[in-house]
């Protein structure tokens, strides 16, 4: 009896991985899916604090992918793990703080080590969705070759949209996959993608070209950086992370910000951190909820107050009144004149 091989897959959500995963059904390859949870995956939940995007669809990505594509997914928290990545990249960053190759290299290596502690599940290859020149750093034709070398896959690393660009590799060469059912995909141009998406039935997917994590967004990549400043140390927490995907973030002094809620859904987000921070919100008008990171003193409290009164309905009231609660729940009260909008948004916004 021929032996039925075994894949994994990285799935990240998007079209091309699940385009490499189908291509290999349809070889009759049993294909499961890994996806590493880095926190700075973009996923449904910051869609579902915001109230702007509360029609946006809520659904994790790469679950939805497997379950259309009826295979196993494992999801493996490497929060920790990858702090080092982000921290220390070799290969450096891309245009923002997105640490891209090594990025890859490091999932590739995690799933290297994941195929070893499961061999008894007989895992022979590994593969991706990627494709020559897609993306500017990890998806080059010179770059390629060294996620599967760097990583430790070498030739068990698969990647089958753009395979015949690429030296034979091991699942090739022993004849477990048809090297001519694979593809030669190369370049930016989706339109091979989606012909292929539309060969499938696939006709719901992520955004085919979308970035896979915060990291390659500039907004978000200038408050990471800010976050390290203001805190004199490279290093981060999970909430951290967390905390820069909501919010206006307006650091008044080097030592401290505030994180401002930009709506209803936003400032209810921010209630759940309220032991953890000192929070400021408006009691004489509606406003949003503010926390307060890093070194705080009583001499800052009328510039933090004036500036969360600006974001609320009494802008241009002449006094507001606020309540600043700190960790434990104790509470003061101020009425304070709001600053102006200029004076907030062209010194202090992050
Ligand atoms: S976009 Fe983010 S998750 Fe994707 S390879 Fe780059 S750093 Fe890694």
């Amino acid at each position: 009896m021929t032996k039925q091989h075994k894949a994994v897959a990285l799935i990240s959500g998007g079209l091309d991985s699940m385009l490499a995963v189908r291509v290999l059904q349809e070889q009759g390859i049993e294909v499961e899916g890994i996806n590493f949870y880095t926190g700075f995956c973009v996923e449904g939940h910051t869609h579902a604090i915001r109230n702007k995007d509360k029609n946006k669809q809520k659904r994790n990505n790469a679950l939805w992918a497997a379950e259309q594509l009826g295979i196993k997914l494992h999801i493996v928290d490497v929060i920790e793990e990858y702090k080092d990545v982000l921290l220390n990249p070799k290969h450096g960053y891309g245009a923002n703080m997105n640490p891209c190759l090594d990025c890859k290299i490091f999932m590739v290596s995690k799933a290297v080590q994941w195929v070893k502690e499961n061999h008894k599940n007989g895992f022979d290859f590994i593969v991706t969705g990627e494709v020559i020149g897609q993306r500017p750093m990890s998806q080059r034709k010179d770059t390629m070759p060294v996620v599967a070398n760097e990583s430790g896959a070498d030739d068990i690393l698969l990647r089958p949209l753009c395979a015949k660009n690429l030296p034979l590799t091991k699942p090739e060469i022993e004849g477990w996959v048809d090297r001519e059912k694979l593809y030669d995909f190369s370049g930016r141009n989706r339109k091979p993608q989606m012909a292929l998406a539309e060969q499938f039935g696939f006709v719901d997917y992520a955004s085919p070209a979308g970035g896979c994590c915060f990291l390659t967004d500039k907004n978000y990549s200038d408050k990471l950086v800010d976050l390290w400043k203001g805190r004199g140390a490279r290093e981060y927490e999970m909430d951290d992370i967390m905390l820069l995907k909501v919010g206006r973030h307006i650091r008044p002094k080097p030592q401290f910000k505030l994180i401002i809620a930009r709506d209803a859904g936003e400032t209810n987000f921010l209630e759940g951190y309220r032991k953890q921070f000192i929070s400021i919100q408006a009691i004489s008008h509606n406003g949003p909820l503010a926390l307060i990171d890093g070194e705080f003193k009583q001499e800052d409290i009328e510039q933090a107050a004036g500036i969360v009164a600006r974001y609320g309905q009494g802008r241009d009231a002449d006094q507001v009144k606020l309540t600043i609660t700190m960790p434990d729940q104790s509470a003061q009260t101020i009425a304070v004149s709001p600053l102006s909008t200029e004076q907030v948004l062209e010194e202090w916004h992050v």
